[in-house]
């Protein structure tokens, strides 16, 4: 399959990942990466049909076996963690198969950007919430993580390996 790269317009190959998660359904996880400008495009869709797909999910997380909990966000998820201050619109940032590991390294990505790069006010509240999430990684500190989405393709699944 051809998609058309929406930065640049030219055609490149759309990959399919496809995941097996026990007790849920499967999960499939597209990926377009442009040959030309290197722009890569992330979804992902959920092919459960024993499932009722849910809309709203949360989980908080407050010990080091949290962060395996699995998450699963396409590109219509809204990802809010409160006591960080972080809200990631539909369509902002990357769709993803990860844990939620895998979504606090995402959020550490964006916050060093910041920390480098901005100064004053803004650059100490990225320092702070940097080292917060140092403490939720350690099982010191808690988070809820809330994922809000309307086509039931985002999910939050506990005791899953995949
Ligand atoms: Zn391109």
């Amino acid at each position: 399959m051809k998609e058309r790269c929406p930065i640049c317009g030219a055609e490149s190959d759309l990959q399919f990942l496809s995941y097996d998660i026990p007790h849920f359904g499967d999960a499939v996880l597209f990926v377009a990466t442009c040959p030309s400008c290197g722009n890569r495009s992330t979804d992902v869709r959920l092919l459960s049909e024993i499932t009722d797909k849910q809309r709203r999910y949360e989980l908080v997380v407050s010990s080091v076996q949290d962060l395996n909990v699995k998450v699963i966000r396409s590109s219509y998820g809204r990802i809010e963690i409160p006591e960080l201050g972080v809200y990631v619109e539909p369509n902002e940032g990357e769709s993803f198969i990860s844990t939620v590991e895998g979504v606090l390294k995402r959020v550490e990505r964006v916050l060093k950007i910041l920390s480098r790069e901005e100064v004053g006010d803004k650059r100490k509240r990225a320092e702070q919430i940097l080292m917060f999430i140092e403490k939720i990684k350690a099982g010191k500190a808690r988070m809820t993580l809330i994922l809000d989405d309307p086509t039931g393709n985002s999910a939050i699944i506990r005791d899953c390996h995949f």
